[in-house]
């Protein structure tokens, strides 16, 4: 009897403007879910107080990143509030069966949705637009400039919402995290 195939990688892609809540949900939703582990990016962006590199990204240099281009191993990157992001392809190689979780801006969820067959694709929204400026300002990371930035950022990136498979609104975290937890059991027992 040939042994049974392990299911292949799923990979479950998560935009939403900066200040959603992003980061506080994922890190919520890969605890809550077993068999999901969140793929590292590449980025030339400072390493900030409290990160990792290779467990929040792979934290390399221009020139690093150059080569990385040179070499073929991105799916994607994008320029995204001055510094460089990507998505390399052994990041996206299959981790033993498991499925895969990833946070890109619009520019990469695009890229991936075209590249990654099967990719299901979420856009993290906030309740309405001001509560961006009040979770930044709460947050309390980046400059008043920035957060101003970060905002004109937003407002390009809020109509593009519609082209994702799903929309959730992060309103209440623990919401948030259930409703991004059933999206993905939703996936994985459409494919059994
Ligand atoms: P992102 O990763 O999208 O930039 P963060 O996860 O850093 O956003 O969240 C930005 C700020 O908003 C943090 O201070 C976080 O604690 C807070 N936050 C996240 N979700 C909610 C929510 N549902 N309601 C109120 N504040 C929230
Ligand atoms: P931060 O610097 O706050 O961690 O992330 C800034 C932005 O870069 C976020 O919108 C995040 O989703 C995006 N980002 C992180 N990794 C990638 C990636 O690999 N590719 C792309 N295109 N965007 C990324």
């Amino acid at each position: 009897m040939t042994p049974a195939s392990p299911p292949s990688s799923r990979l479950f892609v998560v935009s939403g403007p900066s200040g959603v809540g992003k980061s506080t949900v994922l890190r919520r939703v890969v605890r809550a879910v077993s068999g999901l582990s969140f793929a590292v990016s590449h980025t030339t962006r400072p390493r900030r107080e409290g990160e990792e590199d290779g467990r929040d990204y792979h934290f390399v240099s221009d020139a690093e990143f150059d080569a990385l281009i040179a070499d073929n191993s991105f799916v994607e990157w994008a320029e995204v509030h001055d510094h460089r992001y990507g998505t390399s392809r052994s990041a996206l190689a299959p981790s033993a069966g498991g499925d895969l979780l990833i946070e890109v801006d619009v520019q990469g969820a695009r890229s991936l949705r075209d590249e990654i067959d099967g990719a299901v694709t979420i856009f993290i929204a906030p309740p309405k637009f001001a509560d961006l400026e009040a979770r930044l300002t709460g947050r309390g990371r980046e400059s008043g400039a920035e957060v101003r930035r970060r905002l004109r950022t937003a407002t390009g990136e809020m109509p593009q919402a519609g082209d994702y498979d799903h929309q959730v609104v992060n309103a209440d975290i623990e919401t948030t995290v259930r409703a991004i937890v059933r999206v993905i059991e939703e996936a994985r027992s459409a494919a059994r």
